[in-house]
């Protein structure tokens, strides 16, 4: 039975306007601990989200407060996607579509991963989901048995670990803080167990910035291949890989590794919609066929206006929008480095890809402990935000106590004040 304790009366009179209006009447409610599930303990409010509420709280105090937390891109809307939005209203499309999308915005999908991998894709074999964060989580479901572990290289975006948690699986972390944030093979080899099942390959990664080169990718599939792993590849941001980098779909380096690899993708980052919530997944039928049953009893299906909003935009082969983001992109991330590059004690970032720079303070950290103090990445983005109104994210986020993440994805305007302060404040700090 649920044992909901409530503090207040919720009955109320008629001339009561809480009646109406509950929500903004406080009523408290106090759950006994007891009531919920154990596996609540496995998870908390996402570091990043936590970085957000911080900065949107320093800045309802009148402080001016630059916010480089975000994991999106601040951009307008791709106009195929708005038209594509605006007709399928116009067309009264308001019901569940196929739980694992459109067929025909499936087929776009196919095209698209065909393109990018050069080999034949059908619509049997893509799930479009909610954003990559659901095609992830379909992931970690339908393919962890309690116990099973999975290698994520570290620093990691702390969604994978959480949820191989709820999963019921065991994450095993492969350092790559002292190799350019890029796992060695070996250290991979060392890693797998008889209980190793998957290894999430992010590239170009979030946070650290860092595309994995070929003969990597290469490394990593005949790894999967020889210790018959899965490979789940996030290739979120790939279509953000800073020149002289390239961006390598992994089954486009290795086409044999078809049977073992799911590919995870959306439009988040790519088109800036991270609010539209559209994203896939797409490997062997026999996943995407267990896909679609738990996904029948989790959301039904995407959102069926985002969908045709997708499919108008894939179908117009509308390339321009996404180039001009790349190019916004690539200026901010000019902009960036030629400020940080005044940095005193803190390396530049390596931001090959993506549109985060990823500073390692470890130096910093330790010229300010020298005399015994304790200082870490938390603090020092505490006193950002206090002493110079900028909000980043601290690497604990990530599983680095020494780092910060800095998005670059605003305005150059307000990006080239922030990264000043920035600047000025770590070059200050002793
Ligand atoms: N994968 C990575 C590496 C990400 O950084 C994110 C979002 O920050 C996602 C997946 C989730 O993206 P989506 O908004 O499509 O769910």
């Amino acid at each position: 039975m649920m044992c909901i304790a409530e503090s207040s009366d919720l009955m109320s009179t008629p001339q009561d306007t809480s009646a109406r209006c509950p929500v903004g009447n406080h009523h408290h409610f106090e759950i006994a601990s007891a009531t919920l599930a154990q596996r609540t303990h496995l998870f908390k409010l996402s570091k990043t989200a936590t970085a957000k509420i911080a900065a949107k709280d320093a800045a309802t105090s009148g402080k001016e407060i630059i916010d480089l937390t975000a994991g999106e891109i601040w951009s307008d809307i791709a106009p195929s996607v708005r038209e594509g939005a605006i007709a399928a209203i116009d067309r009264n499309l308001n019901r569940y579509t196929d739980t694992v999308g459109l067929l025909e915005l499936r087929h776009a999908v196919a095209c698209k991963i065909a393109a990018e991998t050069a080999q034949p894709w059908s619509a049997e074999e893509i799930a479009v989901t909610n954003g990559a964060k659901q095609a992830l989580f379909n992931a970690a479901m339908v393919l962890l048995n309690p116990g099973d572990e999975v290698l994520i290289p570290a620093p990691y975006w702390s969604t994978f670990p959480a949820q191989i948690v709820v999963a019921g699986g065991t994450p095993v972390f492969i350092e790559t803080r002292h190799t350019n944030y890029v796992p060695r093979l070996t250290d991979l080899a060392a890693a797998v167990t008889s209980k190793t099942k998957a290894i999430v390959v992010n590239t170009p990664n979030n946070p650290t910035g860092a595309v994995y080169d070929y003969d990597t990718l290469a490394g990593i599939a005949q790894l999967a291949t020889d210790r018959n792993l899965w490979i789940i590849f996030d290739e979120c941001y790939g279509a953000f890989a800073h020149a002289p980098h390239t961006h390598h779909p992994i089954l486009s380096v290795a086409p044999r590794a078809r049977n073992r690899t799911l590919l995870v993708n959306s439009f988040s980052k790519s088109l800036a919609l991270t609010g539209w919530r559209i994203g896939y997944l797409a490997g062997p039928k026999a996943v995407i066929s267990a896909v679609k049953a738990l996904q029948s009893h989790t959301t039904s299906s995407p959102n069926v206006v985002a969908q045709h909003a997708l499919l108008q935009h894939l179908d117009s082969g509308d390339t321009g929008f996404q180039t001009q983001l790349q190019r916004g992109i690539a200026n901010a991330r000019a902009l960036g480095l030629s400020i940080l590059s005044e940095l005193t004690s803190v390396p530049h970032p390596c931001a090959q890809g993506g549109f985060y720079f990823y500073l390692d303070l470890t130096e910093l950290l330790r010229r300010m402990n020298s005399n015994g103090g304790r200082t870490n990445a938390d603090d020092i983005v505490t006193a950002l935000l206090m002493d110079t109104g900028v909000a980043v994210v601290s690497g604990t986020a990530f599983g680095d106590p020494a780092g910060i993440r800095v998005s670059y994805g605003i305005d150059l305007q307000p990006l080239e004040k922030a990264l000043r302060r920035l600047t000025a404040a770590l070059n200050g700090w002793r």
